[in-house]
């Protein structure tokens, strides 16, 4: 089995685990019905999504001068909030913490979601116990988790190659070269499959997929 090769596997939460998506899309577009502009869909969102999210504002042509980009951010976040519990956990996904834990190997998750909403979300679908770290920003404005991703390698005494990170954009793959982790992508969240597919690295359609392949003997 592909996955006996690590020892940790490093998820990421939005997108990944927790399908937000949809959402997402629908909160922006109620930020741009509000400004007079014309609405995205899915399939656009996930062409241009990126981090730091204000690259992605900027794409969708939302004015991002500092304090635009604060009144932005603090409105994507009120609504995240409020409905956040509407979004549910990807099929298949708690059947492959379960699995990974079974083989006695560790998980973490490392999100650019702030602290304390993100224990709390993990807690409200029941996944807290598979996870030996839970690493989340602590502040609104999401900008990378390089930083984060390195405290976490050294917190759980990690070395290079022995962590599997398994997130949805490229933003993760960036992280996972920077701490030392290798990487997979699945492109059931926030980036479309041939953007994911431009960094060279192995893209699964689904959680369901990369087990399929990862897990098989
Ligand atoms: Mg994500």
């Amino acid at each position: 089995m592909m996955i006996n090769k690590y020892k940790h596997i490093i998820w990421d939460w939005n997108g990944t685990l927790l399908d937000d998506t949809e959402f997402c899309v629908g909160i922006m577009n109620g930020m741009l019905t509000r400004r007079m502009m014309s609405n995205i869909s899915k399939s656009y969102y996930k062409r241009i999504f990126t981090f730091p999210i204000r690259k992605y504002y900027e794409k969708i042509g939302l004015p991002i001068d500092d304090e635009q980009f604060v009144l932005l951010s603090k409105e994507f976040i009120y609504e995240y909030e409020l409905n956040r519990l509407t979004c549910g956990i990807f099929e298949g996904a708690e059947e492959v913490l379960q699995t990974i834990i079974e083989l006695g190997l560790s998980q973490s998750i490392l999100s650019a979601y702030s602290q304390n909403t993100l224990e709390e979300i993990v807690a409200h679908f029941g996944l807290t116990k598979y996870f030996s770290k839970i690493k989340g920003l602590d502040n609104i404005y999401a900008s990378s988790k390089i930083e984060l991703g390195k405290q976490l390698m050294s917190e759980l005494g990690l070395l290079k190659g022995e962590a599997l990170l398994i997130g949805d954009t490229l933003h993760d793959k960036e992280a996972a070269e920077a701490i030392g982790a290798d990487c997979v992508l699945i492109a059931n969240g926030h980036q479309d499959k041939t953007v994911l597919a431009s960094s060279g690295i192995e893209v699964f359609d689904s959680i369901t997929h990369f087990k399929n392949q990862y897990f098989k003997d």
